[in-house]
């Protein structure tokens, strides 16, 4: 059997994250029609309280946080992948961190495998929005392709505002990181690359929606068939709790906050009175659930509760 050097990266860095114990291959599923919706784990993030929570009313932050265990000083949000598997296609919504943003994330080829799947059975990666855990692990070490049979399916919108050169200075120095990495890797996989915008089907049964806010081209996605549908959220809708408790707070997670907190209140709104299905990418136990209105807050039900 040869290897390319590829699958020896892959290889190897599924050995050391087994090594290390972090294996999480936490799996959640359900059924569209014909299709499965799968959510497949790419590890966690470990982020300072403040990118999410500078600013916030203390009072009842610290409430919040209390009621769902969630620590004060730093965050470790899960990162949860969607795939669709349907005949003759197996779509994966984002890409994850791949192995250079955080050494706790990038664990994606572990579950695809535990799937059954190898990285040349991906036949479309969709991206919800180009920040380092959706993005960076399109590309392996070596800078090649991990998805090297798959297309590329990314808005117009987000595409745009990553490979604008201006970026990088108007973005602020937090996330001057994030532009350099979005530029260098949208370059390097330009080829595999196809355009969609709002309001597309852009498969079969799969309608992409504009979630502004987090980023600029931000997208969500409606799996649907017939009455049974899911939304591939992202980061639209970005944590378990106070997203849902208070989702009219502006969060710094988001790019442009104000219109984050619109969108979030719109899909939050949507997907409780519709009785939509949801997969959030940071969401808690796999991130597959249901939305639950309480008049103003709103609580996360997740499919395996
Ligand atoms: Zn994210």
């Amino acid at each position: 059997m040869t290897l390319n050097r590829r699958q020896v990266i892959a290889g190897l860095g599924g050995f050391a994250l087994c090594g290390a114990g972090s294996g999480v291959f936490a799996r959640t599923a359900l059924q569209v029609g014909t299709s499965q919706v799968i959510s497949l784990s790419d590890g966690n993030l470990v982020l300072p309280w403040s990118f999410f929570f500078e600013g916030l009313p203390e009072e009842k932050l610290t409430e919040i946080l209390a009621k769902y265990d969630v620590p004060k000083d730093q965050l470790e949000p899960p990162c949860n992948l969607t795939l669709l598997r349907q005949e003759g296609r197996n779509v994966l919504f984002d890409a994850g961190s791949g192995s250079t943003f955080m050494p706790s994330a990038g664990e994606i080829l572990n579950s695809l495998e535990a799937e059954g799947l190898s990285p040349e059975d991906i036949t479309h990666v969709v991206f919800t929005h180009a920040h380092p855990d959706h993005l960076w692990g399109v590309l392996d070490d070596f800078d090649d392709p991990v998805f090297p049979d798959a297309e590329l399916m990314i808005a117009q919108a987000e595409w745009d505002y990553w490979t604008d050169p201006n970026t990088v200075s108007t973005i602020g120095e937090e996330r001057a990181s994030f532009a350099v990495g979005a530029a260098r890797r949208l370059a390097a996989v330009e080829d595999q690359i196809s355009f969609f915008k709002d309001g597309d089907e852009i498969m079969s049964g799969v309608m992409a929606h504009a979630t502004p806010g987090h980023t600029p081209g931000h997208m969500s996605f409606e799996i649907r068939d017939g009455k049974n549908a899911v939304m591939v959220v992202g980061d639209a809708i970005g944590n378990g709790h106070v997203a849902f408790e208070r989702p009219a707070w502006a969060s710094n997670s988001d790019q442009d906050p104000d219109l984050g907190a619109q969108t979030r209140l719109r899909l939050l709104d949507q997907l409780a009175a519709d009785d939509i299905s949801l997969l959030g990418f940071h969401l808690p136990q796999g991130g597959l659930g249901r939305v639950e209105r309480d008049g103003e807050t709103y609580r996360f039900v997740p499919e395996d509760a």
